[in-house]
């Protein structure tokens, strides 16, 4: 008899499932879902499959202040080019501020400078009359296997070494480590935005890069059409190895032998370490840790 774990879970599972004899519907994903899976299936089956989702713990500090940064950024661009300039970015941070999972005001009110600062001195380095191609835009695209959706934080419109136009990828970050080529290069995300986006304006979309905003760096990497390509082919293989997961549930099997937990170091950052055995193992870290450092 199935347990009443397994069938919450299947409760979730035949949206993506064709009926026999027809072919299958394409896995509808995002990069997050991909991402959630190969880090570890137990987490994607909490976050994805699993209903109701499992009780997640506190909000995270770090997430916060990505979030302010990234609206604070596409605030700017939805000021008009004549106002734009490193004059509005204390109004535009004070309006985005989201203030979950800081350790205290002390805190937070740290964190809050140590943003602006790295958005003024970014936007400094903008052209105000520039308009990208998107903002926070959502690109999409199918191949035979998936149905991949993603919003991009910014897509550029620029001119390749030829004169001619292309669309780049850009991906805000507010982590502490610096960033390099090879995180570029090696970033499923950005190479999927840049096979969707290619589709999407039609025009070349090669150039990934991440704007490092506290050390104000770009780590930028140019994929070829074949390398584009190995990317989707490895969010295929990770799309088909969800499905079987998710089969093998549907047919009765052990949710949790499907969805194997992967502990790591991850799981002290893991949403669901208090409800994963496994994890819950792991050291824990505070909602604020990430975001601790002396300024
Ligand atoms: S706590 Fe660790 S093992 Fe458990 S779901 Fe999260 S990442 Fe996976």
């Amino acid at each position: 008899m199935a347990s009443s774990r397994s069938r919450t879970v299947s409760a979730a599972i035949p949206e993506q499932l064709g009926f026999a004899g027809m072919p299958e519907r394409l896995f509808v994903c995002t990069p997050s879902k991909l991402g959630a899976y190969t880090d570890c299936p137990r987490r994607y089956r909490y976050s994805y499959v699993d209903r109701p989702t499992p009780q997640k713990g506190p909000p995270w500090a770090h997430n916060s202040l990505g979030a302010s940064v990234h609206t604070a950024l596409k605030n700017w661009y939805a000021t008009a080019p004549d106002r734009r300039d490193p004059s509005i970015v204390p109004a535009l941070l004070r309006a985005t501020w989201v203030s979950e999972g800081y350790r205290d005001s002390d805190q937070q009110r740290a964190v809050y400078h140590r943003a602006l600062g790295w958005l003024e001195t970014y936007v400094t380095g903008l052209d105000p009359a520039d308009e990208p191609l998107g903002v926070e835009r959502v690109v999409a695209a199918k191949t035979s296997v998936l149905a991949f959706n993603g919003r991009a934080d910014r897509i550029d419109a620029r001119v390749d070494d030829d004169g001619r136009p292309e669309a780049v990828i850009v991906d805000y970050k507010t982590g502490r480590s610096e960033l390099d080529a090879d995180d570029a290069r090696g970033s499923q995300a950005l190479a999927l935005y840049a096979y969707a986006a290619a589709r999407v304006f039609r025009r070349p979309c090669v150039r990934v890069e991440l704007h490092h905003l506290p050390t104000g760096t770009v780590a930028a990497h140019e994929h070829t059409p074949e390398s584009l390509d190995r990317h989707v082919g490895r969010a295929e293989e990770t799309a088909r190895d969800i499905l079987a997961a998710e089969k093998a549930v549907t047919a009765g099997g052990d949710p949790d032998e499907a969805f194997p937990a992967q502990p790591g170091t991850l799981c002290g950052w893991c949403d669901f370490r208090r409800v994963c055995p496994a994890g819950s193992a792991m050291p824990a870290k505070e909602p604020w840790t990430a975001v601790d450092r002396p300024d």
